[in-house]
């Protein structure tokens, strides 16, 4: 033990170190530990069941268990996708293949948005910031083969890409088309990417995720996506009921699409989608076609191996019938007990959110009294939806399918629906997450949190931890989640979810400040050997802010509190062991900070951690009081 790190100069490593020291990351997943080890305990029980269900021996009253077993022993029936090969994605190819004109490729463009074949542009439904009881039509540029722009022209990207190409001249063995075709498809594909890229968002642009809201009028917009018949794509859908505004989220890319697309490249344009389509379909074909499809990804991330072939069965079915299958996860190991206590829990943090608002020195009443209204109207969703979507019922596997058309119907089945939403109200009931995913989330949108009963599970929640030790916890959490109806870009929305302002504008100004602050604090700082981008991260590094105020404030009204435990569980949670290149993709990529970090600086910013360990500048987990910040 005399070797240890002490508390006060490394909180993490104190809790955490030992263990992450043993743990052996598995080598079809890139992190182990926190989040990772709950979900991959989770992933074993469901496989169980998922097993029991395919053998017969175990049965549901979840009537749409059915449909997702039978796309289950598709993707088992390794003999009969390995004897059907690249066959079933074949007509697919040869309808992009054909394309040579903006004629054609217009007279196609509907088919392949429901069967996702990639367009010079990306679109879907989404709600309509500005009004959340409608929906919008949202279109943006493609996504590029590196996971951001500013990958391109550097040492690692170009590495990537050579991944990539190998991958992809794999696939194309597989197809119809001869040597030189080939070499010709992937030249272009990575072409056409290197000409998007230069016009697309960065993951920075992104995460400011306001900006993305641009309404355009339909004609504007079809100027812009020449030679695409934009409007004719929209009549083909709507036919007269077609979008009255355009959301445009990244209007470089459409505006200056004539840059990468148009009439002089479309053949350029089709052999890029020929790739991408053949490459991101592959997983649903043979298993030497699959396994080849994810070398790329699986180099981004740093992991060896893909899941064993009954992981995969149940990862597909599992994202694909995600509502049901978390319905029956939560009704089978979700107790009501928990879900009482940990409701009761949100309450008392939404009240204590609105006591620290009544409270704050930067807030002006009127903006104050806004705030706390929409606390005040913050829905919970916890643990699992009461009912299924009707979606779901629908959602059929014909014995006869092939892997792939079953796939195919089922995903055409979801864009339907997306689509038909367009003209109806939202929904405001919709769960974002299934009741078996290990996470939480907060809805700008809907103004709502939702905590899937996945989560509530030790070291984050249970009945039988101290309340101390589930503040650390899964109340950090909750308050996390809160405070992103007030963060950079939470702070944009009503508390109906609508974009609005409602801040007086000498107080936004202030907030501005803070976040500026809260840039600064963590811009820079080394890590994985590479630095944290702040304002990628500064969005969640507002609501861990948050969070930690929020259950701080509730410890001191706690009986027996124990400031120590509350900080220890709260290192806890964060515990993760991750792979080199992922770490390294996280902080170009992810606005969330590193594990590591968000224990570690956010800590330093409370009295009470000073408090409880007996912090004094002679230690390394310590800051200047005039340097801390609170926000919330
Ligand atoms: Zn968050």
């Amino acid at each position: 033990m005399e070797n240890k790190v002490r508390i006060q100069d490394d909180l993490y490593e104190y809790v955490n170190g030992e263990w992450i020291a043993n743990a052996v990351i598995p080598d079809d997943r890139p992190t182990i530990g926190g989040f990772s080890t709950l979900d991959k305990e989770l992933e074993e029980l469901m496989m169980s069941e998922f097993r029991a269900f395919a053998s017969g021996e175990k049965t549901t009253d979840i009537r749409e268990f059915e449909d997702a077993i039978k796309l289950y022993r598709k993707v088992m029936d390794v003999e009969r996708r390995n004897r059907e090969g690249i066959q079933p994605i074949l007509p697919l190819l040869h309808e992009i293949a054909a394309i040579d004109s903006a004629e054609k490729l217009n007279e196609k463009a509907v088919e392949f948005v429901m069967k996702q074949v990639m367009l010079p542009f990306e679109c879907d439904v989404e709600v309509d910031m500005s009004d959340t009881t409608k929906y919008c039509f949202m279109i943006k540029g493609p996504s590029t083969i590196l996971p951001d722009t500013t990958y391109y022209g550097t040492e690692p990207g170009n590495q990537l890409l050579g991944v990539y190409s190998t991958m992809a001249a794999n696939a194309l063995k597989f197809t119809d088309l001869g040597e030189e075709e080939q070499k010709k498809y992937l030249e272009d594909t990575l072409a056409f990417d290197g000409l998007v890229a230069q016009k697309v968002k960065s993951q920075v642009e992104w995460a400011d995720y306001v900006s993305m809201y641009n309404p355009f009028t339909v004609e504007e917009t079809a100027e812009y996506l020449k030679p695409m018949d934009f409007k004719g794509m929209l009549h083909a859908v709507w036919k007269d009921d077609i979008p009255d505004k355009i959301i445009v989220a990244d209007p470089k890319a459409i505006k200056e699409m004539n840059f990468y697309f148009n009439e002089e490249n479309i053949s350029m344009y089709a052999h890029w989608a020929y790739v991408k389509t053949l490459l991101s379909k592959s997983q649903f074909l043979s298993e030497e076609l699959a396994s080849n499809s994810t070398i790329y990804r699986r180099t981004l991330i740093g992991v060896p191996n893909d899941p064993e072939m009954e992981k995969q069965a149940y990862q597909i079915v599992g994202a694909l019938y995600a509502e049901p299958i978390g319905v029956y996860y939560g009704r089978t190991y979700f107790g009501e007990e928990a879900k009482k206590d940990v409701v009761n829990m949100v309450k008392k943090i939404i009240a204590t959110y609105m006591d620290r608002v009544r409270n704050n020195d930067f807030l002006r009443q009127e903006t104050k009294d806004k705030a706390i209204l929409k606390l005040s109207t913050i829905k919970i969703k916890m643990g699992y939806p009461d009912s299924i979507r009707e979606i779901f019922s629908r959602m059929h596997v014909n014995e006869e399918d092939s892997y792939y058309d079953a796939v195919e119907k089922v995903i055409a089945i979801l864009l339907e629906d997306s689509i038909g939403k367009l003209h109806k109200t939202v929904d405001r009931g919709e769960w974002l997450m299934p009741g078996h995913m290990v996470n939480a989330c907060y809805d700008p949108s809907r103004n709502d949190i939702t905590f899937p009963a996945a989560i509530l599970q030790k070291p984050f929640y249970s009945i039988n931890q101290s309340a101390s030790e589930n503040l650390g916890g899964i109340g950090t959490v909750i308050a996390h989640e809160i405070s992103h109806a007030f963060d950079n870009n939470g702070s944009h929305f009503d508390e109906n979810g609508n974009l609005a302002n409602w801040w007086k504008e000498e107080d936004f100004a202030a907030f501005q400040k803070l976040t500026q602050k809260m840039i600064e604090q963590w811009d820079g700082i080394p890590f994985g050997g590479d630095k944290v981008n702040g304002e990628l991260v500064v969005s969640e590094n507002i609501a861990d802010n948050g969070g930690v105020a929020v259950a701080l404030q509730i410890m001191h009204e706690t009986e027996g509190a124990d400031f120590q435990k509350f900080f220890i569980n709260f290192a806890r949670i964060w515990c993760m062991k991750a792979n080199p290149e992922y770490i390294q993709l996280l902080l170009k990529n992810d606005v969330h900070s590193p594990c590591k970090l968000r224990a570690n600086i956010q800590v330093r910013n409370f009295p009470e951690w000073y408090e409880a360990f007996g912090v004094t500048e002679k230690d390394q987990m310590y800051i200047a009081p005039e340097k801390r910040i609170i926000i919330w």
